[in-house]
Order: C-alpha cells, then sequence, then structure tokens
C-alpha cells in the first residue's frame, strides 16, 4: 500500500502558526509527544481492563532515545498504536483530536481524565523542531497492519506499509539544524526531568550504572559490582495523586524533598483534592521563612494530569499565596492559552477562590487544635496570614477568627481577644480604643516601658506587613485606632498613672520643655516633661501619629 494526499486543514498553511504562536517554548514537543504516548498507553491499558483488548499487556515503559549521527529523536510506546486510517483521521486532520473522542466515548469511565490531549495540536508541535517526522505504528487490534507517516513539514505526507512487529508507535524526529541542542543527553534529561518527572508511565532514557553486592572477596569483606539498569526517570504516582488517607506525614516530607532538594522541611501541608465542580488535586506546603530569597526560589509547580506546565501560576493562586510551594494539578486549567485568556476563565478563578478557602480552613483547623504549635509558628505564618487579610477580603473573613497579635509579654490574642483585653484601659478622651504597638523593639525601648509601666499593653509589629496590617485592623475595628508608642499618645489616653509627680517646679519644667524645643526646632514634634514612674524619660520628645504616617509614607515612597 501506498498513498500521497493532502493535510487537511482549515487554515493553508498552520505550521507557521504553531511555530511562532501556540508555544513560546519549542522544548515543549518533548512534552507533547511523550504525553501522546502516555495517552496510548493508558487507552491500552483501560481497554485491557474493559475487556476490550484480550493481549497480554506486557511492560509498557516508554522509551526515549537519539542518535546524534542520523540527527534523530525516537519517542516509543507500547500502547493503542494506529491503522494507516487512525493515522489519516487523528494525525492529518490537524484539528480533530482523538483524545476528544476517546473522552466522549468513555464519558462514564473514570479514567478518561488521565487522558492528557484534548487540543488537537500537540503532536504538530513536533515540527517545532523536525524538518521531518515518521510515524511508525502497529494498531493493538488482531491482523492490523503496521502503518508509516511521513511528513516534511509541509502540508503533503506520505502514508505507506510500515515495519512495525511490535504492538504501538515510534515517532522519529529528524532535528532541524536551529534545534541540535536537543541532540544532547543532559539537554534532553533536563527536559524529561521538566516536564515528564511524575507521568503515569514509567519513562527510559538510556541506561544509568549502579554499584550491587557481589558476594565477598578472600578476606570476607562485602564486594560490589556495577550494574547497568534502565534509567527510569519518572515517580508515576507522586503524592498528590494519592487519596489523603493512604499517606503519611513522612510521604507529605519525602515529596516535598523530592520537589525541593535543598529546602528546610515545611512546616505543614494541605493536601488539594476535589473534583466538583472542577477538577482539583495537589499539595500545598507552607515554607519556613529564611528570607526573601528563599521564598522565591521554590515556586509552586502547575501540572495538568500529571503533565508540568508551568511555575508561572500567578493567575491561578492568589497572589499572597505564591509564597508557598508544592504541586497542583488540574485538567480544568486551559494550557497553551495566552494569559489573558487565562484571566477571564471562570474555571481559574473558582479554583483561586478554592484554594483560598482550603488554606483558610487548614490554618483554621491548625489553630482551633493545636494552638500552641500555631503560635510557635506564628513567625512564619504570619506573613501569609496578614498578607490574605490585606488583599482578599473572602480569606479575610475567615483569618479573623485565627490571626494573632502578640504582645511585649510575648502573649498571643485573637483579634477578638486583644479588643476583649484593652477595650477598658485603653481609652481617650473621644472614646476610641487604642492599641499601642512598637516597629522597633530595640529603637523604641524606652517608650515601650515607659508604656507597660502605666499598665498598658504594647504589640510588637515589626514585620514588612504590618503597616498595612495596621491600616486594615484600623479600618474592620469600629472605635478602633492603632498608635505607635513612640507617637504622641501615652498622655492622651485617660487611664494615666496618677502617683508619678513632677518633681520640677513649673517654671523650671518650662525651661527645660523650651531648651529642648530650640534644640530639636521641629513643629511638627511634641516635647513633653514629665517624671515618670520609671525614671526613664523625664522628658519626652513624639511625633504625631498621623504625621509620622505620612513622613513613613514619603520615605517609603507611598507604601506606609
Ligand atoms: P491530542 O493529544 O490533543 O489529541 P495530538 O495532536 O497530540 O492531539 O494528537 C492527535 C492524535 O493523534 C491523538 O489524539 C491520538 O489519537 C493520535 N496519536 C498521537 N500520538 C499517538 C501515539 N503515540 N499513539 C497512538 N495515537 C497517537
Ligand atoms: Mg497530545
Amino acid at each position: 500500500m501506498q498513498e500521497k494526499g493532502n493535510i487537511s486543514i482549515h487554515t493553508e498553511n498552520i505550521f507557521p502558526v504553531i511555530k511562532k504562536f501556540l508555544y513560546s517554548d519549542n522544548e515543549i514537543f518533548l512534552r507533547e509527544l511523550v504525553s501522546n504516548a502516555v495517552d496510548a498507553t493508558q487507552k491500552l491499558k483501560r481497554l485491557a481492563s474493559l475487556g476490550q483488548y484480550q493481549g497480554e499487556v506486557g511492560d509498557v515503559t516508554i522509551n526515549i532515545s537519539f542518535d546524534e549521527q542520523a540527527k534523530t529523536i525516537t519517542i516509543s510506546d507500547k500502547g493503542i498504536g494506529m491503522t494507516a486510517e487512525e493515522v489519516k483521521k487523528y494525525i492529518n486532520q490537524i484539528a480533530f483530536s482523538g483524545a476528544t473522542e476517546f473522552m466522549e466515548k468513555f464519558k462514564e469511565a473514570k479514567d478518561a481524565n488521565e487522558i492528557i490531549g484534548r487540543f488537537g495540536l500537540g503532536f504538530y508541535s513536533a515540527f517545532m523542531v523536525a524538518d521531518k517526522v515518521e510515524i511508525q505504528t502497529l494498531s493493538y487490534q488482531e491482523g492490523a497492519q503496521a502503518a508509516k507517516w511521513v511528513c516534511d513539514g509541509s502540508t503533503s505526507y506520505e502514508i505507506s506499509d510500515g515495519n512495525k512487529t511490535e504492538r504501538g508507535t515510534d515517532i522519529i524526529l529528524y532535528i532541524n539544524q536551529e534545534a541540535e541542542e536537543f541532540l544532547n543527553k543532559s539537554r534532553l534529561e533536563e527536559i524529561l526531568n521538566k516536564y515528564c518527572r511524575f507521568l503515569p508511565v514509567p519513562i527510559k532514557f538510556g541506561t544509568k550504572t549502579k554499584s550491587e553486592p557481589d558476594g565477598e572477596d578472600e578476606e570476607g569483606k562485602p564486594k560490589y559490582k556495577s550494574v547497568e539498569e534502565d534509567n527510569i526517570i519518572n515517580n508515576t504516582s507522586p503524592a498528590w495523586t494519592k487519596s489523603p488517607a493512604e499517606l503519611k506525614d513522612e510521604d507529605y516530607l519525602a515529596f516535598y524533598r523530592e520537589l525541593y532538594p535543598f529546602a528546610e522541611e515545611p512546616l505543614f501541608w494541605i493536601h488539594l483534592n476535589v473534583d466538583y465542580p472542577f477538577n482539583l488535586t495537589g499539595v500545598l506546603y507552607f515554607p519556613k521563612i529564611k528570607n526573601d530569597f528563599d521564598i522565591q526560589r521554590n515556586k509552586i509547580k502547575l501540572f495538568s494530569r500529571q503533565v508540568f506546565i508551568t511555575d508561572e501560576v500567578k493567575d491561578i493562586v492568589p497572589e499572597f499565596l505564591m509564597l508557598l510551594h508544592g504541586v497542583i494539578d488540574s485538567p480544568d486549567i486551559p494550557l497553551n492559552v495566552s494569559r489573558s485568556f487565562l484571566q477571564a476563565d471562570s474555571n481559574v478563578k473558582r479554583i483561586s477562590n478554592y484554594i483560598t478557602k482550603k488554606v483558610a480552613d487548614k490554618l483554621n483547623e491548625l489553630f482551633k487544635s493545636e494552638r500552641k504549635s500555631f503560635e510557635e509558628k506564628w513567625k512564619d505564618i504570619g506573613l501569609f496570614v496578614k498578607y490574605g487579610m490585606v488583599s482578599e477580603d473572602k480569606f479575610a473573613e475567615k483569618a479573623n477568627d485565627f490571626a494573632l497579635l502578640q504582645n511585649f509579654d510575648k502573649e498571643f490574642y485573637t483579634l477578638k481577644e486583644y479588643a476583649e483585653k484593652v477595650k477598658d484601659l485603653q481609652k481617650d478622651k473621644n472614646d476610641q480604643i487604642i492599641y499601642l504597638y512598637a516597629t522597633d523593639a530595640a529603637k523604641q525601648d524606652s517608650f515601650i516601658s515607659a508604656a507597660k509601666n502605666k499598665g498598658y499593653d504594647v504589640l510588637l509589629l515589626d514585620s514588612p506587613i504590618d503597616g498595612h496590617f495596621v491600616n486594615y485592623l484600623e479600618q474592620k475595628a469600629e472605635k478602633t485606632q492603632l498608635k505607635r508608642v513612640d507617637s504622641d499618645v501615652l498622655d492622651k489616653l485617660i487611664q494615666k498613672e496618677e502617683d508619678a509627680k513632677l518633681e520640677l517646679s513649673e517654671e523650671e519644667s518650662n525651661n527645660v520643655k523650651a531648651l529642648f524645643e530650640n534644640a530639636i526646632k521641629k513643629d511638627n514634634m511634641q516635647v513633653e516633661v514629665a517624671a515618670l514612674a520609671s525614671d526613664e524619660m523625664p522628658v519626652t520628645v513624639t511625633m504625631d501619629e498621623f504625621m509620622r504616617r505620612m513622613k513613613d509614607m514619603a520615605q517609603n515612597g507611598g507604601g506606609g
């Protein structure tokens, strides 16, 4: 049999379009072709389990190889293969996705979700790196004739009898000059590791040497020999694909190490697992934060049916949760599409809301069940929570129950508890409740002890997010204001120490005041002369809280 024909496509020549616009990154050809090999294998297993394939499934390892001399890369699977008719149908009709049809057919079947491709374009990404592509395939069907398909990247193809004797498909890429970088072991390893590391079918790329015990030598010491074994590049059942009940803490930690070998142990994690109204699985970890650089490095990885898609999850994960690590996997997130499309996609918004809710629920659960350890972790968790509260109303609603404030007695209070604690003691003459806080324990030390000596409570709010958090608290809590402890606030509170008496006469005190005012010469500063119980601050120089925040804002370029 031999036949020549034209690939039926709507656009005269779609290849340049594929090459230029669909994929920004030509390395994803391998992701697409290996995904197809995985799909074909899953389909075969499915047919076997339905009793529609009676043959032996056997070892279905996918093999990736390359030949530097011949300039080829070959992807071989032992999946369902294709007949010549199927090649014409599925490969030639570019916009026709065989996977879509398969999904229709097996809609009821649970495993249909395991079929990656739905776009009908993946295969053609091969032409981003190859001048010529050859398919050698043999269908699983009894008595099938092997088929061969060759196409040089124009819209014409050639189909003929093939030479394959085992069930499955070989895709042979004749790599073009611009893509020769891919004819390299470590480059291919890198791509496989990036995209295919958690695919559900074993993938072999060459061999590796391993040392094995080999009896004992004359002195009775153990001997070793090196043996060549298949280099399987993937973990076919990563943690997120299992049910939470199957997993122990060690399993989650081991998976974290697999993702980020150099990172410190995470604080805790959340297993995402939902299949209605959208499909989403994943494990999100709360990292220990050492510094900003650390946070940036380990990004959340986005997968679609175990195929790595991207670690740019900006539009899928709410901004404040970008600090988390881990994996999310959803076949419902559109791939290979533009960012603006992603933003407008309603699934994406729902997924983002769901993740936010899950994270809030998990934190609430931890707080309720182990408050002590929650408090110990607050230094790390607090940053996420506060960031989340100031940026996401939905999250804030929930976080109001478990967000903590810490004072200088190292005690933690929920927002409600704290309001309760200070509401009678710390009021100004306008009946506003005043929260006192310090942003720098060392620099504001004398102010802090002065406040404490007067019986007031002082909060520590010294992290970078706290400026925003202070504004948030003021907005949310009625009749409540937050004042920095070194602002002109202490003497304006109703509850004052009565016993501390001024040791100076009024004239002396006025002189001292004038002396300081002259020395400072700033209108926005107030000078107060007093004998305080602590003796620490006979004279205080303070700045109005409002003025101070304005000044801070000007210095920080707005942030405040
Ligand atoms: P999609 O995977 O989204 O369906 P592709 O362009 O990647 O789109 O592939 C088109 C079709 O070609 C597949 O749906 C499948 O029917 C067929 N196909 C591609 N690769 C293989 C393979 N290795 N084995 C069997 N069929 C394949
Ligand atoms: Mg595909």
